[in-house]
């Protein structure tokens, strides 16, 4: 039996983890769920799945829950220290971090202090984080499983072949809603077209950083730590149909993919049961139907928000936590309606062109440099 702790339990990620959960109840426990304020679906999955700790970010909601749940045995926290109790849960031996944004890094880093494997779809925890992440786990002997449906595609296409026998990683792109389009087409662009991706579901965030192309981008940093390469060894290949995953290219020419449907419960289960695979219910690709897949290359003078990540990455030091705290900051406002599409991807680059860098920040730099973005846009709405 693996027991687990999921981070965002009500989210995209977090709730098809726990439809994997539900498929392998023999195999899969659930120890330890955290939230941000959606009680009502955590209490639904607390009855289901019946962790002994549970945690929402909304202290109104978490008192509320702890009330309602009296005498169950379940115990109830909430805030920051609630999320980082979550990760460091004694029975979980995997933690699947689901948060969005940057604020996965503490509970992360809490995960990996107590030994847990980490299950990663929070790539914003790499892109700013990554240089202190990736020695704190291997520091702690645990291992970090990809979830990202690329990364783990590049991962399953690693297996069996020696590290030094790579050539490049082909990360693809599904290029978005609005992939051809002109940057005066996308000038037009409003809310509703945004949350309008044409092969996944996923939560708002990641489906506006997908019609940017700067999920893309966050995926390019992702990868520079997940797989220890560098930038040059990154190319970035546009594939519509989201069939193709991701490739390898090994050092003779040979390419390795993994292919199948658009279904993040793939990459969730294999991180989940890796080395080992299980069955999994699921629509199979069916390439009669499918008769082509297409390639393009990324257009980066439209979509410059792809182009401003390659570029803060190869930068590193603070330079991604701007990119990173500058789009959260910019997606947030547009979701809001505060500023309009355009805003996104030039607020970043004002942000990153006014930074003075920090070669190697730590933890404190780095959440300090989050703050000083925020506060910096927020001055800029003023
Ligand atoms: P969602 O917005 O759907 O879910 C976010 C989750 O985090 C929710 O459970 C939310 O709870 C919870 N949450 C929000 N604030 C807090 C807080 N302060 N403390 C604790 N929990 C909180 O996001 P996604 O599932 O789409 O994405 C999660 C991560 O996975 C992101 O980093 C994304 O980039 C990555 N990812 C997602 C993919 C996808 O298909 N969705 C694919 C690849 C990567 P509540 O609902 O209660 O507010
Ligand atoms: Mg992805």
């Amino acid at each position: 039996m693996k027991n687990i702790a999921i981070l965002g339990s009500t989210g995209s990620i977090g709730t098809q983890t726990l439809e994997v959960v539900r498929e392998h109840p023999d195999e899969l426990k659930v120890s330890a769920l955290a939230a941000g304020s959606n009680k009502d679906l955590l209490k639904k999955q607390i009855e289901e799945f019946k962790p002994t700790l549970v945690s929402l970010a909304d202290e109104g909601k978490a008192l509320e829950l702890k009330n309602e749940l009296k005498g169950s045995g379940v115990e109830v926290l909430s805030g920051m220290d609630g999320l980082k109790a979550v990760a460091a849960c004694p029975e979980a031996d995997i933690v699947v971090t689901a948060v969005v944004g940057m604020m996965g890094i503490l509970p992360t880093m809490e995960a990996i202090r107590a030994g847990k494997d980490i299950a990663l779809a929070n790539k914003e925890t790499l892109v700013t984080a990554g240089h202190l992440i990736i020695p704190m786990a291997r520091e702690y002997g645990v291992s970090i499983l990809p979830v990202d449906s690329e990364h783990s595609a590049i991962f399953q296409s690693l297996q069996g072949n020696r590290h030094k026998d790579l050539d490049t990683i082909l990360l693809t792109a599904s290029g978005g809603p609005f992939r051809g389009y002109s940057r005066r087409q996308l000038e037009g662009v409003t809310l509703e077209d945004a949350l309008r991706h044409p092969n996944w579901t996923m939560g708002h965030k990641i489906t506006i950083d997908s019609s940017t192309m700067v999920n893309k981008g966050l995926e390019v940093m992702e990868a520079r730590w997940l797989f220890d390469v560098d930038y040059d060894q990154i190319h970035v290949v546009v594939q519509p149909q989201s069939v193709i995953h991701s490739m390898v290219q090994y050092v003779d020419g040979a390419i390795i993919a993994q292919l199948g449907t658009p279904d993040m419960k793939v990459p969730i289960e294999y991180a989940l049961f890796y080395p080992e695979r299980r069955s999994l219910q699921g629509e199979r690709l069916d390439f009669a139907a499918l008769k082509q897949i297409t390639f393009e290359e990324p257009d980066y003078e439209v979509f410059r928000g792809l182009a401003l990540a390659i570029e803060a990455g190869r930068t590193g030091g603070s330079m991604p936590t701007v990119f990173n705290a500058a789009n959260e900051k910019a997606v947030a406002l547009f979701l809001n309606r505060k500023i309009g599409y355009m805003d996104i991807v030039s607020l970043i680059e004002k942000c990153m062109d006014s930074h003075s860098l920090t070669a190697h920040p730590d933890l404190e730099t780095i959440l300090a440099v989050e703050q000083e973005v925020y506060r910096q846009i927020d001055s800029m709405m003023n």
